[in-house]
């Protein structure tokens, strides 16, 4: 079968590979991809956010399944406008995906339906803020409502810090758009975990869990990213901890986005901190997170169509989902500058070639490159997502630094820390 996947960084590269994988496809085209998707698929250029031009490439190439990685697409409808037009399309439909596209739509879903959560407050003007701060303590969390890239979060320290960060919001200074509605949120302490399982509108099962390093910094200091790098173990929860998660956080998504008429079929990533009160949902993205995909993918045994056409059939209770046993992890290399200003354009030497490729163990995924004049260059703050899978997670690093020592660009940067939290800590319980 033909597959298309949407979007264009270290989760469409990866998702690119699985599909490759699977002796159930015989052709990927990638729109728009990247210099690197480009080695392994057909990339058609486009621009990842106009539903117009999606819905078209679809019409033309007929592909018998679409695969939509990034929030953009599936906030805009695309599920549904394919859907209408009887293709066959994985993800949720636009109403499923307010989960991430509206933080206000996914704080009151969770107080619907007891999902636990920090204590919050949802304000359309700067009025509102000022009634409803004096109800939370500092440190406090500002939220915007939509989709932010990663960057619509800020931990203020006192209340006018949070009525700035707000009026920020409100004007469109903070993130170039205006903000409709902002989220204060009760500021939340503890562990942090990313809980994927695979839904199909009635069942939720695991895929898999993983962690994340957002800031720039070793030691998590300095500006939040996109994400620097990611871990997925075993062992990073106890399988009490994990079983609790899909019963009560995943499946109580999936039975109540049913009961409220809009069944969710797709990825449901949950963003949980283990708080001193118990798990806490922080958020819900309705797709693969990246990078976290990067290294939940090298994992993945079971054949990644099974899972798309699970959820697609709403069949998913019953497949079961294999994970190869041990660790992997995904190193982000960087442009200098970022998450700030960076340059592009920049000539990435020491890649593998496609007859010297690294073992089936280790992936560098392409984030943001280019192909020019026949060199991939750089074309994005995150630019390579060196991956890597092992029996152990230390072996599973040594992997992934031991390639990303073989490449360089001008002004690459990456954190030397990855995963060592998980070194030193026991399994989340
Ligand atoms: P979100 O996009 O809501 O997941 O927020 C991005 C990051 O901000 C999270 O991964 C946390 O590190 C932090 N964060 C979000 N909400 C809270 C909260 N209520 N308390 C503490 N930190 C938070």
């Amino acid at each position: 079968m033909k597959v298309l996947v949407i979007g264009g960084g270290g989760r469409e590269h990866a998702i690119v590979w699985a599909l490759l994988k699977s002796s159930q496809v015989t052709e990927v085209l990638c729109a728009p991809g990247n210099g690197g998707i480009a080695a392994i698929a057909r990339c058609i250029p486009c621009d990842a956010a106009n539903l117009h031009e999606l819905v078209n490439i679809v019409v033309i190439e007929q592909p018998a399944l679409t695969v939509i990685g990034p929030e953009v697409p599936l906030s805009l409808g695309l599920v549904d406008e394919l859907t209408k037009r009887g293709h066959r399309v994985f993800g949720p439909t636009q109403a499923a995906a307010q989960l991430e596209s509206s933080k206000a739509f996914a704080k009151e879903f969770m107080q619907r339906h007891d999902l636990p959560t920090a204590e919050y407050g949802i304000c359309t003007t700067l009025d509102q803020v000022r009634e409803e701060l004096p109800r939370f303590s500092v440190p406090i969390v500002v939220k915007a409502s939509g989709l932010a890239a990663g960057k619509g979060v800020v931990i203020c320290e006192t209340h006018l810090q949070a009525e700035a960060a707000a009026a920020e919001m409100f004007s469109g200074s903070l993130l170039g758009t205006t903000e409709e509605a902002v989220v204060l949120e009760e500021f939340l302490t503890g562990e942090e975990l990313s809980f994927f399982a695979l839904c199909d509108g009635t069942h939720a099962i695991e895929i898999a869990s993983a962690q994340d390093h957002k800031r720039v910094g070793e030691g998590d200091t300095g500006l939040n990213t996109g994400g620097m790098g990611a871990y997925s173990t075993d062992g990073i929860a106890t399988p009490a901890m994990r079983s609790w998660l899909l019963h009560n956080v995943a499946q109580k998504v999936v039975d109540g986005m049913g009961s409220e008429g809009e069944p969710f079929k797709g990825i449901l990533f949950c963003g949980i901190m283990m708080s001193p009160r118990g798990p806490m949902v922080l958020e819900f993205n309705t797709r693969f997170g990246d990078p976290e995909t990067e290294a939940i993918l090298l994992r993945l045994e079971t054949d990644i169509v099974d899972l798309f056409n699970a959820s697609i059939d709403g069949t998913a209770n019953e497949l079961t989902i294999n994970m190869r046993p041990g660790a992997s992890v995904c190193v982000i290399a960087a442009s200098g500058g970022y998450p700030g200003k960076y340059a592009s354009g920049k000539p990435i030497s020491g890649l593998p070639t496609q007859n010297d490729q690294p073992s089936d163990d280790v992936v560098i995924f392409h984030s943001g490159t280019a192909l020019k004049d026949g060199k991939i260059v750089t074309a994005g703050g995150r630019v390579l997502a060196i991956s890597a899978a092992a029996p152990d997670l230390q072996t599973a690093l040594d992997k992934a630094y031991a390639e990303l020592a073989k490449i360089s660009f001008e002004g690459m940067q990456f954190r030397r820390d990855i995963g060592h939290r998980a070194l030193r800590q026991q399994p989340i319980r």
